[in-house]
Parts: C-alpha cells; sequence; structure tokens
C-alpha cells in the first residue's frame, strides 16, 4: 500500500472558477477529478473580484458558501479562499505555487473545462502552469461553436481529457433565467436544492436578466 499520510505521492486537483453560482456540471468535473485521477484531495478555488472583468461578480462571501453548500458532501473536497484573500489579481500560477510550498512532493492537477483551455495560452505564465501541474480538461459545448464540442487537441499542448459527458450548462445561463417565471424552474434544478435555497433567499442574481427597458427600435 503506498503511504498517502504525507505530502510525498499525495495527488491534488485544483478546481478554480467563479462559481457565480456553482451548478451541476461543475458538481460532475469534481466528482470525475476525484475519481479518474486518483485524487487525495481536490481545492475548488473561488476566483477573486478581479479576475472576471467582463461584470461584476457575486460577492466572494456568497460564492464562498455556494461552493460550500455544493461541494461540502464530497469526501477529499475543500473549498480554498486564497484567491479572495490575496490583494490584487489572482492568477492560477500563484495558487499552484503556493500550494506546492505547502506540500511539496505532491503531484498536482489543475481543472479546466474546454472554454478555459481553448484560451490556455492567454493565461498568465501559462508555461509555468504547465510544469506545476497536469491539465485536466472536461469538454463542453461551446455556444459560438453552434453547441459542437471543439477539438482540445488544437491548443497543442499536454493535457489529460476528464470523462464528464457534455453538459450543455452555465452559470450564466442560471443567472440570466432563475427568476423568469418560464425557463426559471429548469434552471433552478442545475444546482443543488441547497444552492437553489441560497439563492432565492439571497434573492441573487435578480437583475442579471437585464433591465426591462423597450428596445429604442422596438418600444
Ligand atoms: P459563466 O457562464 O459565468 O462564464 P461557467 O458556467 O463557465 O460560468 P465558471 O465558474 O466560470 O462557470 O467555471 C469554472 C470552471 O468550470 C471553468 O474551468 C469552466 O470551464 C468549467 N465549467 C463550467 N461549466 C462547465 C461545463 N458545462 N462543462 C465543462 N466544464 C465546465
Amino acid at each position: 500500500m503506498p503511504d498517502r499520510s504525507g505530502p510525498v505521492g499525495r495527488r491534488v486537483g485544483v478546481f478554480g472558477g467563479a462559481f457565480d453560482p456553482p451548478h451541476v456540471a461543475h458538481r460532475a468535473l469534481a466528482e470525475v477529478a476525484l475519481r479518474q485521477l486518483a485524487l487525495d484531495e481536490l481545492r475548488i478555488v473561488p476566483t477573486g473580484q478581479a479576475w472576471h472583468k467582463a461584470r461584476a461578480l457575486t460577492d466572494a462571501d456568497q460564492r464562498v458558501a455556494m461552493c460550500r453548500l455544493a461541494f461540502a458532501d464530497l469526501p477529499g473536497v475543500r473549498v480554498d479562499t486564497r484567491e479572495i484573500e490575496r490583494a490584487g489579481p489572482s492568477y492560477t500560477v500563484d495558487t499552484l505555487t503556493a500550494l506546492r510550498a505547502e506540500q511539496s512532493g505532491a503531484a498536482q492537477f489543475l481543472v479546466v473545462g474546454a472554454d478555459q483551455w481553448l484560451a490556455f495560452r492567454t493565461w498568465h505564465r501559462w508555461a509555468e502552469i504547465l510544469r506545476l501541474a497536469t491539465v485536466a480538461v472536461a469538454n463542453r459545448p461551446l455556444e459560438d461553436g453552434g453547441g459542437a464540442l471543439p477539438d482540445l487537441g488544437r491548443v497543442g499542448l499536454p493535457h489529460v481529457v476528464l470523462a464528464v459527458p457534455p453538459l450543455a450548462v452555465s452559470a450564466t445561463a442560471v443567472r440570466e433565467r432563475w427568476w423568469d417565471p418560464v425557463a426559471g424552474p429548469a434552471v433552478r434544478a442545475l444546482v443543488s436544492p441547497a444552492v437553489a435555497r441560497y439563492i432565492s433567499e439571497h434573492r441573487l442574481y435578480a437583475s442579471a436578466a437585464g433591465p426591462a427597458t423597450p428596445h429604442p427600435e422596438h418600444p
């Protein structure tokens, strides 16, 4: 039996994201990564505010609370708040470097979805990331690809593929449709019951569908 008590021989996964909110596809990735990569531990790492420039994220405390609700029951999973606590932009390379220092000798795995993998060469110090961790990629249908699955090989960098069935689920769709009287019930089923209660009780995403102002051409 290998000795897994110390860091040597340990296998640690890092799964970062906005998790705004955590949904069933995140949960599927976590479960498959734990099993397929034989991880001793999987760190769920919610990103800080600076990471996502396109829109303001839900409060970090609320995203952390939802991550705890979404993943708490999975053995080996830990919600790691270091990127939220770090001042300034939070980079994956810094997280992997810090974890390596804490657990020297452990093998590190970085879990990402296809959209992130296809943009990987734009990541801060991406070559260093490949030295620090094995990237494990879950394919997902891309909206701008007409819903087709992208070719993960076109990135031209080493990776392993996670055996997750393609899931056309995104946090954007959950946020935008949560309060919609017609589409709401279907997207509310894409998060765990505890996360669904949290979103409704805190009235998150109430303005995500956009302001109900008339279109200038079709008032
Ligand atoms: P948003 O719609 O707000 O961009 P998202 O659904 O992509 O959010 P994130 O929190 O940004 O969720 O994703 C965290 C990680 O999970 C990323 O690596 C992302 O690629 C991956 N991921 C999210 N949804 C899926 C999915 N349906 N299939 C595979 N990977 C996914």
